[in-house]
């Protein structure tokens, strides 16, 4: 079965490596095992550690731009997608990357730069990693606050630029700031359910319900520290798929992985390898369509609905 992939940290394990993406052994969600796995899909994140300066974090995200696509697009090994269009005009088989951006600092608050990065290839952001920025606050700040003047008007830019807005690491207030301000689509690339498993990168019912009323899209992520107190495993993590499906979740499921990004891998789920067996394990409990649909196709779906058409994008050009 075809897997599509919300979010890993490939790039941010490249960046002091001697070997490159196809040739790196060490990586959790590596080349070779993606395509073996049967990963067709991966997101890319670009993640700078927010205690470096802005400044620093900028230019340690427009390196791994160049990187990717140094060695991985301009080598063939990935083919970017872009626009809309992209999705279906691939020839297969084929493996798709699209990049996004995990805690915006490096913006400097600037709809500037957010339209420069879009122009490399940025397709959706999430505001904060888990402390708070001039943007808005992440899930781990104390104080809770949403989102401040410069983080509505970087969203406002992201709506018009039809990048998507993940609140996967966003606190509680600021998710609500999100909601209150736009009306379109919105999801959360790498978070679990709070009903489940109480902890602040999990997201509570309530949100989970309005993304789905929203028409947007949810990836469950493998982190253990986000599945369950310890020892996590494979059933707690489907107790996760499971409360997300009682909430209307079908055509709005799937997975962000977290791979190269996680300090507590999942028993069983601890790297890209390990998906066929998450794959048997949907098949076995739903059924062939539903298994296909939360692997792959609901996050094709979700990308049709939100990546901007390349026609329109010609037609504000000229
Ligand atoms: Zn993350």
């Amino acid at each position: 079965m075809r897997i599509a992939d919300a979010h890993a940290d490939v790039l941010y394990q490249l960046r002091n490596a001697s070997s490159t993406y196809a040739e790196a052994s060490f990586l959790q969600a590596g080349y070779q095992d993606s395509l073996k796995a049967g990963v067709s899909l991966q997101v890319f994140a670009l993640f700078a550690h927010p205690q470096l300066s802005p400044g620093e974090q900028l230019r340690q995200v427009l390196e791994d731009i160049g990187r990717y696509q140094r060695t991985m697009i301009n080598t063939g090994y990935v083919q970017p997608i872009f626009y809309r269009e992209d999705l279906f005009s691939s020839v297969q088989p084929v493996y798709s990357g699209i990049l996004s951006l995990e805690g915006a600092a490096c913006l400097y608050d600037s709809p500037e730069i957010l339209q420069a990065l879009f122009s490399l290839g940025v397709r959706g952001v999430g505001l904060t990693w888990n402390g708070a920025n001039s943007l808005a606050d992440g899930c781990r700040e104390e104080r809770n606050a949403g989102l401040t003047r410069a983080g509505k008007q970087i969203v406002s830019m992201m709506e018009e630029l039809q990048m998507w807005i993940d609140i996967a690491h966003l606190a509680d207030a600021g998710v609500f700031d999100v909601f209150s301000i736009t009306n379109g689509i919105v999801m959360a690339s790498h978070a679990n359910l709070r009903k489940i498993h109480e902890h602040p990168r999990n997201l509570t019912d309530d949100t989970v319900r309005e993304i789905v009323r929203r028409d947007g899209w949810l990836g469950l992520t493998f982190e253990a520290s986000f599945v369950a107190k310890s020892e996590a495993g494979l059933e707690d993590f489907m107790r996760h798929v499971d409360h997300a499906l009682s909430l209307g979740c079908e055509r709005h499921l799937g997975f962000g992985s977290d791979f190269d990004g996680t300090s507590h891998a999942l028993q069983g789920l601890a790297t890209v390898s390990d998906y066929p067996k998450l794959a048997e394990r949907l098949d076995k409990e739903y059924g062939r369509e539903l298994a296909e649909k939360i692997l792959y196709g609901n996050f094709l779906d979700f990308l049709s609905r939100q990546l901007p058409s390349r026609k329109t994008e010609f037609a504000s050009i000229h």
